[in-house]
């Protein structure tokens, strides 16, 4: 049988029914005992008899009853199912709860995160975190139908891959087979997007894990995120701009039909004059910024293609070149700057473009550059030695047998949330995020591994012995 969801009792006056769910509160009359259910659609309360004093609150259960209208003066506004209420015939009780280590009836802002990332299946109950959820599920339901429908192909891309240099920390994972040796976790799917591109796959998108090992920010979370990944080919930057902003208008008016786009076509701004009159590369263009349903998007363009770097910054190349790629380094010159880039490569525009909302930036991408001599060009400009580029050799060689013309966009789905809904951080709306020390939610990664598993890797770690020794496997004559 389908499992009757609460807020569908409303359509049920008169029926007998069954109904699963968690004790969400418990008034006791003596004779009488109410309790309201709670599934994740809503509440409903239930009029029980004696049986129902042994229930505690968060107790799973199952009971069968009759839907019934309650007279006009005992209606409660706020509920959905405010007009009705449940005349228990009988309870079974599937699963009891212990007391709850934190509450799950409020919306858990004064709760100390620590604590809510431990139990965050619990923290996962409150109906605030419910909704994030499903607002996510449904952004990303959205995007596959509108890309799908534009012609997009969703194809997926390696996990465990080399490192993408986009100026973030990697993660690294040891190869067993092949001792020594490292995988990365993709920075973004970068470089398998432009090699789709000349797989001529013209229009590729994913909903992408990202994985980056940089300090959490308000708008940025430990470890691994994810994004609209998109790429396509024979496409002008305004072909991108186009798409992205009927996409996210589309996206604003099925997701959240309270809010307001505040201008429309978005304000495209250059970096130059953001830098002059915002003093920020990611203004916040809202009118009146206590408004929690106003929505500012505008694009950045015209970014410089590099930043000057110090030696201290330096994280590109063998550390004496002083110019870092301000998006990443495969991000097109524009046209007209070409001859600068060995006159004065500080002057040259990229053909770069971010997404800004509400004060955030909320997605980059670019035209990509596709011609294998410019691709070195700016590999020496931002000091690569011989070795770091035979690491991109894959790249120019792909370049050398046919390549489209082709650019696109990553704006974060977790940021996009966060920020339209003006949550105070970005893991309000993830499921189990990585707290700010690096810990993953309720699981507590990073933890110590076996001295099997290591010696497995041909891993030794510095100093410490690993102090968790396997139980179950026993060291093999190869292992000693
Ligand atoms: N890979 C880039 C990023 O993650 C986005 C892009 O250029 O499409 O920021």
């Amino acid at each position: 049988m389908k499992k009757l969801f609460i807020e569908q009792t409303v359509d049920k006056i008169g029926q007998e029914i069954g109904l699963y769910g968690w004790v969400d509160s418990k008034r006791d009359h003596k004779k009488i005992v109410f309790i309201d259910l709670r599934d994740r659609t809503g509440i409903v309360q239930v009029v029980g008899d004696e049986k129902f004093k042994e229930l505690n609150s968060e107790d799973v259960i199952y009971l069968k009853g009759i839907v019934k209208k309650r007279p006009e003066k005992l209606t409660n506004p706020k509920l959905k199912t405010g007009q009705i209420e449940i005349q228990a015939l009988n309870l079974k009780i599937i699963s009891k709860a212990k007391p709850l280590p934190i509450p799950v009836n409020s919306d858990g802002y004064d709760i100390d995160e620590e604590i809510r990332l431990k139990y965050r299946y619990l923290d996962l109950r409150r109906l605030r975190m419910y909704k994030n959820l499903l607002l996510k599920s449904k952004i990303t339901t959205f995007i596959r139908n509108y890309l799908t429908k534009e012609g997009f192909l969703e194809i997926e891309t390696p996990i465990l891959t080399k490192a993408t240099p986009e100026g973030a920390r990697d993660f690294l994972v040891p190869s067993r087979l092949q001792k020594g040796k490292f995988y990365a976790l993709p920075q973004s799917p970068q470089q398998y997007k432009q090699l789709l591109m000349v797989a001529g796959i013209e229009k590729y998108f994913q909903i992408a894990r990202c994985f980056r090992d940089e300090d959490p920010r308000k708008d940025r979370a430990y470890g691994e995120f994810t994004q609209l990944d998109l790429e396509m080919s024979f496409v002008t930057q305004n072909d991108i701009l186009e798409l992205t902003e009927d996409l996210f208008t589309q996206l604003v008016k099925f997701v959240f039909p309270e809010k307001k786009i505040q201008q429309t076509p978005w304000p495209r701004i250059s970096h130059s004059d953001a830098q002059i009159k915002y003093r920020s590369d990611k203004p916040d263009l809202r009118k009146n910024k206590q408004d929690k349903d106003e929505l500012a998007f505008a694009w950045i363009v015209d970014f410089p293609l590099f930043a000057e770097q110090t030696e201290k910054e330096y994280f590109f190349g063998s550390g004496k070149a002083k110019f870092a790629p301000s998006h990443h380094m495969f991000t097109s010159p524009h046209p007209s700057d070409i001859d600068l880039l060995d006159k004065n490569p500080l002057k040259v525009r990229g053909l770069q473009h971010d997404l800004v909302l509400n004060g955030f930036e909320v997605g980059g991408g670019s035209i990509r550059i596709h011609d294998p001599g410019i691709q070195k060009k700016v590999f020496d400009l931002i000091g690569f030695t011989e070795e770091q580029k035979k690491q991109f050799s894959h790249m120019l060689e792909a370049f050398s047998y046919g390549v489209p013309p082709h650019g696109g966009i990553a704006p974060g789905i977790d940021r996009f949330l966060f920020t339209a809904l003006g949550e105070p951080s970005i893991r309000e709306v993830m499921a189990f995020p990585t707290s700010s020390g690096g810990k993953t939610a309720v699981m507590d990664a990073p933890s110590e591994v076996t001295n099997d598993q290591l010696r497995e890797l041909g891993i030794r770690l510095i100093g410490e012995k690993s102090k968790f020794q396997s139980s179950n496997v026993k060291s093999s004559p190869k292992s000693k």
